[in-house]
């Protein structure tokens, strides 16, 4: 069936929302990487948690905070998360100049290309010979919020051949979000966040959404690995 990853996208969730989907997983015991966005306690926490491996999460889009280039940007994240050795980006937002700044800042597992329902997904290993660096790519296949646009139809899963990387985000999991009303719903009540009794009743409880994908998968997956173990078993010719 293919290797499978569960991967979070932190994209500034609240505190209160990491740790609901923090705690779900560690209840399934399930191994996920998480791409960081900030410092907070809670995924400073998360960040030495023996299941967790962590990644960053640079934002390049205008208006960003992490900094006022894409350089300062990664060393920002680098400086709270030094341990990191995968990256992905916010919102998709990639150029030829920013992959090859992953791989010459020495990041080892670039996750940054979303190929939704592709069949057959392999780890790809780009060479920058100019910078003499090289760098595993691993395009993901799934996200709670490309399903919400896309409705891919999860559940078709277990049969799809090939890598399965999946990606999901706190406030998604902690909202059950089925669909962008359920998001905007609570985003547009409080921009700035608010706190776990505010989002608590905005919380989707009739339809399937982005916590019940997790938790369906979660209850069967078996053995998930990390990104860097992927890439590890890429490299040796065992994938
Ligand atoms: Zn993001």
């Amino acid at each position: 069936m293919g290797d499978i990853a569960i991967t979070f996208d932190v994209d500034w969730a609240p505190d209160f929302a990491i740790d609901y989907a923090a705690s779900l997983i560690d209840y399934y015991g399930i191994t996920t990487t998480w791409f960081m966005t900030h410092r907070s306690p809670v995924c400073e926490k998360l960040a030495s948690t023996k299941f967790v491996e962590v990644g960053i999460h640079p934002n390049f889009l205008q208006g960003t905070t992490q900094g006022k280039n894409p350089f300062q940007i990664m060393k920002n994240l680098m400086d709270i998360f030094p341990e990191a050795k995968s990256v992905r980006t916010h919102a998709m937002v990639y150029s030829a100049q920013i992959a090859q700044l992953f791989a010459m800042l020495g990041f080892a597992v670039d996750s940054s290309i979303y190929l939704g329902g592709m069949k057959n997904i392999k780890p790809l290993l780009a060479r920058y010979s100019s910078i003499n660096k090289q760098i595993v790519k691993i395009p993901y296949y799934w996200s709670d919020d490309g399903e919400v646009s896309q409705n891919l139809g999860w559940k078709d899963i277990s049969k799809a051949p090939g890598l399965k990387v999946l990606c999901f985000h706190p406030l998604h999991i902690f909202l059950n979000t089925d669909c962008w009303d359920t998001y905007l719903n609570y985003k547009n009540n409080f921009p700035k966040g608010g706190d776990f009794k505010d989002a608590e009743e905005f919380i989707n409880r009739d339809k399937f959404g982005a916590k019940d994908y997790l938790v369906q998968m979660s209850s069967y997956l078996g053995k998930t690995k990390t990104l860097s173990e992927i890439k590890e078993e890429f490299l040796s010719g065992k994938d």
